[in-house]
């Protein structure tokens, strides 16, 4: 009777949870057969089928609501996204029909246990030398499980791996990256006092007004002097997570390495005398560190805007960030300043991102749910975004131009809108989610500068030049510079 009834969870969990990404009737059975023996696992203990079994279909309708509008895959990179995502950005995608359909599963798969204890037999010696049967029959299905996503497996297997690469990127990051070295590392005297980084979020290179989109998102950032944009620049990754620990590093696209192994540019700039800070208009990420935080960590001086508050209507905006960026720059206690600031430019959900006066292409995208608005919403909510960093970026250069500065703006990956019917990044690396809008000024007194890194404004590039052209276009010279990424050269 229990094994039947277990059978028949299992139909019923791949009907429901599957059935979209199988195939054949071979793939069924032995979808069904691998969830059989799950389920069978967790049978054999009364409690711990009681708590297990809600807690797997709990997982697995969060898991299938985020395959189904977002067409994202559980890879480890999607669950380290679900443990290192701030509480406000996992909010903006939590919608109320996602709240109902999770806690309508959870419902029945009480319903469900409650029927399992009313039929539940003592007989685990059984079911183990059943367990160890089926298990000699999982090489074969083995293909399909690398074909299909088998849901609830594949959220353990991938936690499972995504804990054991935060593990090791712990132990190495503690060990090695005591170690990063320098042969030489020289300052000169031109150099300047201010050096800005901005880090843009999903901002794509073809929807600013100044790089030929035909609607004027880009207006401000078109009126300023010794300005540069690049037409042809590419993310490192598409996720945040993966793509500033790549950039600030020496680590490249096709070498990810020293991520693990080196500092960040923040310590290089540390040792060349600046004081250095890292001002993130993102959520400070929970307890323990994130790829991210561990690098913002190097600064002399961190400050996450927002870290507590009201987590579900909050409204961030990068122009808080003015006034944080004018205390710096008033503080006559350090002379060289290097700073970091990392925005919150346009991330989902749009309409939370920008002030109101920015609402310029209507209507806009107001569900949280992408697929809801349809694409020409979700163009206009995120083009006002984009409109809004026009301004944000304006405004931080007439800030910093009273000093001999220079500013590098990179958006950390791009943004799909609808394109093949997917919204937002981390799915697939193409060119809607690679392209991205990447910048560059310069005060007065680096005019020639500014002449020689126009002239590349045409150049395919990519975030491997961050790290070289922050140092070089500071006039600062160290081994670690690789010249040919250093786009001031
Ligand atoms: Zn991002």
């Amino acid at each position: 009777m229990i094994y039947i009834y277990l059978i028949f969870l299992s139909i019923l969990f791949n009907l429901h949870f599957n059935n979209h990404i199988l195939t054949g009737k071979f793939h069924f059975f032995a979808a069904v057969i691998i969830v059989f023996i799950q389920f069978l696992i967790l049978s054999l203990s009364k409690n711990l089928f009681s708590i297990g079994f809600p807690i797997l279909i709990f997982l697995s309708s969060i898991a299938k609501y985020f395959i189904n509008t977002f067409k994202i895959k559980i890879t480890t990179n999607a669950i380290g996204l679900v443990f290192e995502t701030s509480l406000e950005e996992a909010s903006g995608y939590v919608g109320w029909e996602m709240v109902a359909y999770v806690f309508l599963m959870v419902v029945l798969s009480i319903i469900a246990v409650i029927i399992f204890r009313k039929i539940y037999k003592k007989d685990f010696k059984k079911k183990l030398v059943l367990i160890i049967i089926l298990s000699c029959f999982l090489p074969i299905f083995k293909k399909f499980h690398y074909t299909i996503q088998l849901m609830p497996h594949i959220i353990f297997e991938k936690s499972y791996k995504y804990a054991l690469e935060r593990y090791k990127f712990y132990r190495l990051a503690q060990k090695n990256r005591k170690n990063f070295k320098y042969k030489y590392l020289k300052i000169s005297k031109d150099s300047p006092d201010i050096v800005l980084l901005v880090i843009g979020e999903a901002a794509r290179e073809d929807h600013f007004h100044i790089n030929g989109y035909f609607r004027k998102t880009s207006p401000e950032i078109e009126k300023l002097t010794n300005f540069v944009s690049f037409k042809k620049f590419y993310s490192c990754d598409i996720t945040t997570r993966k793509s500033i620990p790549c950039f600030m590093t020496r680590a490249t696209i096709n070498n990810r390495k020293p991520i693990k192994t080196e500092k960040s540019v923040i310590s290089v700039f540390k040792k060349a005398g600046y004081y250095t800070y890292w001002i993130s208009n993102q959520r400070k990420l929970g307890k323990y560190d994130s790829p991210v935080t561990i690098i913002a960590k190097e600064a002399d001086f961190l400050k996450f805007n927002n870290p507590t508050g009201d987590l579900k209507n909050i409204h961030i905006y990068d122009e808080n960030l003015f006034p944080i960026l004018k205390n710096i720059l008033n503080d006559k206690k350090h002379n060289k300043k290097f700073i970091v600031l990392h925005t919150i430019g346009s991330h989902w959900h749009y309409e939370k991102h920008y002030p109101d006066s920015f609402r310029v292409f209507t209507p806009v995208c107001l569900f949280k749910d992408p697929t809801k608005c349809g694409r020409e919403k979700v163009i206009n909510s995120y083009d006002n975004t984009i409109l809004n960093t026009d301004f944000v970026l304006a405004n931080i250069v007439k800030i910093i131009s009273k000093f001999n500065s220079i500013l590098i703006y990179v958006s950390d990956h791009g943004e799909q809108l609808g394109e093949n019917g997917i919204y937002g990044h981390g799915q697939e690396r193409n060119e809607y989610q690679t392209h991205i809008a990447a910048f560059m000024w310069f005060s007065k007194k680096y005019k020639k500068l500014y002449k020689k890194v126009k002239s590349k404004k045409n150049l395919y590039l990519t975030h491997d030049i961050v790290f070289h052209s922050l140092l070089g276009c500071s006039k600062i010279d160290t081994n670690l510079i690789d010249k040919k990424l250093n786009i001031c050269k």
